[in-house]
């Protein structure tokens, strides 16, 4: 009895070292283009599954897995592009959808990544707007961010984009957490909440229109709250990654004029540590198969090639800049 278990001890430290024995620190090896008997896992973060980033990420797992030669890619839910550039640190996953204005914070260490640079992060492609929506319901008597003060706002999952987007527009109208009672959900947590009654206005950073407000929008008169000009002015001049947009009247049934906002952009991201070839492999399968990308989401049109590096604020990894060179 004594001797079997000093034998399974000395097991599990032999196989303990073994699994250490990858290298010197613990994080597990970037994986390198698949070679055609080998297979290579690649994981893609994406958001919450009444956002974009979400379906999105599960069309480009699709497109992976049939034309590259030995792969298997997932999309999985998170708490996005936050949370997304933690897993991409980690080594936990290999491409990430997150905002722009994120990385850039990420990759320079500003901002929620204040003394936690990420120096692996880099770009794929920038994918297309993403639009800050301040959701509420008619009657609320919210017509103004002004107006948020003491009323329960949904600010976005825990480690969203979303999250920092309200936090900095609230404070270019002078409010802070202290003066609203900031509820961190997601989007379709957000969509339930202004539902049943619990929740009075959320903010959703999302391609446009996003599923989550087109729930609402199903049972109940919508009204999105806008970011004016001025307003919008004085945001890009402190955090230069807005800009302005127009959510265009009847993107949501209830919503029948245009309503001014702001907004950053998508992009797809990767770690230094990932493979050249196997990042080359992926941007050339994505932008040969747009059709499919397209069919995920209306912003999926959005998706070019052409555009790929505009708002680009992070620096772009060799494999997917081998693939924006060719001709
Ligand atoms: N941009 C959002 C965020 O990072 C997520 C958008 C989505 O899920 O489509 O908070």
């Amino acid at each position: 009895m004594k001797k079997s278990f000093a034998l399974l001890v000395v097991c599990m430290l032999v196989i303990g070292l073994l699994a250490g024995c990858g290298g010197g620190d613990k994080k597990p090896a970037a994986p390198a283009a698949p070679a055609a008997d080998k297979k290579v896992f690649v994981n893609i973060a994406t958001g919450g599954t009444a956002g974009v980033y979400y379906p999105l990420g599960g069309a480009m797992a699709e497109i992976f897995n049939k034309n590259i030669p030995g792969m298997n890619a997932s999309a999985q839910s998170t708490g996005a592009s936050v949370a997304n550039i933690n897993l991409i640190k980690d080594g936990k996953v290999e491409v990430a959808l997150v905002q722009n204005d994120i990385a850039y914070y990420a990759a320079n260490g500003t901002e929620m990544f204040k003394d936690k640079k990420v120096e692996a992060i880099q770009g794929i492609a920038s994918l297309y707007n993403e639009t800050i929506q301040i959701v509420t319901i008619e009657g609320k008597g919210i017509k103004t961010v002004a107006d948020l003060k003491g009323k329960r706002v949904a600010v976005g999952a825990l480690g969203s984009g979303t999250e920092a987007n309200a936090r900095q527009i609230m404070e270019i109208f002078g409010i802070t957490y202290a003066d609203i009672k900031p509820q961190y959900l997601s989007f379709g947590e957000a969509a339930n909440g202004l539902k049943d009654g619990n929740i009075d206005v959320a903010f959703v950073t999302a391609g446009a229109p996003t599923a989550a407000i087109q729930d609402i929008a199903a049972q109940h008169k919508v009204a999105l709250v806008s970011v004016p000009a001025d307003k919008a002015e004085a945001l890009i001049k402190k955090y230069p990654f807005y800009a302005k947009q127009t959510i265009k009247g009847k993107t949501y049934p209830t919503v029948t004029e245009d309503v001014q906002t702001v907004a950053v952009k998508a992009m797809l991201v990767t770690s230094s540590k990932v493979d050249a070839d196997l990042v080359y492999k992926m941007t050339k399968a994505m932008y040969t198969n747009l059709d499919r990308i397209k069919s995920a989401h209306a912003q999926g049109a959005n998706v070019q090639k052409a555009t790929a590096l505009e708002g680009m604020g992070i620096k772009v990894h060799a494999g997917a800049d081998k693939f924006f060179k060719e001709k």
